[in-house]
């Protein structure tokens, strides 16, 4: 037998009370009695009425404000308001409370039943109505959740599969994904570490070092060395409304790569340096061994400078090779002006030939700085070396020497061809040189990188501004001594 529907009168004790109980049993309804407040809410609590008819005065309150919190609470619970004589105040107050229907004396048991019908069909029809609005969207949000639960594997599939470590934090460093590249590279083994901060669970000095640089944004390039010679390219890059990624590649194959050219480069130059000396020496006695005429002492000279040219060559080889391996200790308390005039002394009858005006400022509050002079000199001659090189016959140069935060900022300027864009990053590669050099214009494309060896060597950094046909101006930045 179907389950009847229960419909709670909240009515005081009368005559119209016991007519509303018969005539509802009657139509097959079950019917509960509330005589007062307590009594109410009590049968709310033991189960919720398909119907509630309520007084317009109800254990001497007023029927319309128990029907507003019962509506309150139940929001879809049909409710008739009985009042004890009919006015049309009653029916307006009946639709602004949205109550459902309305009963008033004198009453006939089919006014109760039809009232009752109508207001059970109406609230059946609104809770179909908002079952299937329930169903279609739940089983819309469904499908969302399962695709972007197929996405979510598909790209979990993808991160732990990659060859490269990669771990994913939120905003606050809390890992979120962690892949087993990483987990190797580290050594974690299979520990659950969601939620963990990544600086605790990976102690290695080199990545707490690229974190604590992650405020400055962007993404970050850092070496990550491991006692056992590994060494990984690591990169943070922040991602939008989910905190940021640690990328990690193994490069130890390169820097074996590089080590061993390097070898190769120094074993090689250190060889070829001893014969030279022999050839330049015995072409020095040839001149000493009599008279000769003056084709053959054109042809010595001629081969004495191709010697001397290939001599040098090879002690900027060496010198980088020597710097590159942290060779470069020594430290002195010196004066970079006081360095300046001897690269000036050098190359004066060269900027007098070429016309060139040559201008310097040196700033009365320059800091001495702790420096090797030999290297710092070599620094200066590069660069005014190629300020003069490259510059026009009747150009200008500028060379100054200021102080900004403890910080020694040195600049050559010229009025040369200038590099364009493409080429100003890569001039300090090793053998590279741009496509401004003038013709006749000579040189091995080493010493710049030779300068930023040097400057690297003491903690500063180098770049070069320029404008292309216009100069170029290379800018030292060193710390100073205090
Ligand atoms: P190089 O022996 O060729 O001068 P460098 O390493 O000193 O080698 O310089 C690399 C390249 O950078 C040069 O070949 C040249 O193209 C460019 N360069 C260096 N200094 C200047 C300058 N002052 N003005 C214009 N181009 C320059």
């Amino acid at each position: 037998m179907p389950k009847q529907d229960l419909i709670l009168l909240a009515l005081q004790p009368s005559p119209i009370l016991d007519l509303m109980q018969r005539t509802l049993h009657a139509a097959g309804y079950d019917v509960a009695v509330a005589h007062d407040r307590p009594g109410l809410d009590k049968s709310m609590q033991e189960a919720i009425p398909a119907l509630m008819i309520i007084g317009e005065r109800f254990a001497s309150q007023d029927g319309f404000i128990i029907s507003s919190e019962m509506l309150e609470r139940f929001p879809t619970l049909p409710i008739i308001f009985y009042a004890e004589k009919d006015t049309t105040g009653f029916a307006k107050a009946v639709l602004k409370n949205g109550l459902s229907g309305y009963l008033y004396p004198p009453l006939q048991m089919s006014d109760i039943v039809d009232e009752v019908q109508k207001s059970l069909a109406h609230a059946r029809r609104l809770g179909d109505w908002l079952r299937r609005e329930v169903r279609r969207t739940t089983s819309s949000l469904a499908e969302k959740a399962k695709i972007s639960e197929a996405e979510r594997v598909k790209l979990e599939a993808i991160i732990s599969n990659i060859q490269d470590g990669v771990v994913v934090m939120d905003e606050k460093e809390g890992i979120l994904l962690i892949n087993p590249s990483i987990r190797e590279i580290f050594n974690l083994g299979d520990a659950n570490f969601t939620g963990k901060s990544l600086g605790d669970v990976i102690t290695n000095a080199d990545l707490r070092a690229l974190l604590s640089r992650s405020s400055e944004g962007a993404l970050k390039y850092h070496e990550i060395n491991f006692d056992d010679g590994r060494v990984f390219n690591a990169q943070y890059t922040p991602i939008p409304r989910i905190g940021a990624a640690v990328t990690m590649q193994d490069i130890s194959y390169l820097k074996e790569l590089d080590r061993l050219k390097s070898d190769f480069i120094h074993t090689v130059s250190h060889d070829l340096r001893s014969p030279l000396t022999a050839v330049l020496g015995y072409t020095e006695l040839v001149e000493r061994m009599g008279p000769l005429n003056q084709d053959q002492q054109e042809f010595l000279h001629r081969l004495q400078g191709s010697v001397q040219h290939i001599t040098n060559l090879i002690n900027d080889l060496l010198d980088l090779g020597r710097l590159e391996a942290g060779f470069d200790t020594r430290r002195e308390v010196i004066h970079l002006d006081g360095v300046l005039k001897y690269t000036l002394d050098m190359f004066e009858a060269l900027v007098k030939k070429k016309l060139i005006e040559l201008t310097t400022e040196i700033s009365p509050n320059l800091l001495p700085l702790r420096a090797n002079p030999i290297r710092i000199r070599q620094m200066l001659d590069n660069l005014v070396g190629n300020a003069i090189k490259y510059t026009p016959n009747e150009g200008r140069i500028h060379v100054s020497m200021t102080m900004q935060d403890k910080q020694i900022i040195l600049k050559v300027e010229d009025t040369g061809p200038g590099i364009k864009p493409e080429e100003q990053g890569r001039v300090f590669e090793k053998f590279y040189r741009a496509t401004n050099a003038p013709d006749g214009v000579t040189g091995s494309g080493l010493g710049l990188a030779i300068v930023k060896s040097i400057v690297d060597s003491h903690q500063g950094r180098v770049w070069v501004e320029s404008s292309f046909g216009k100069g170029s101006t290379f800018v030292v930045i060193l710390p100073a001594q205090e």
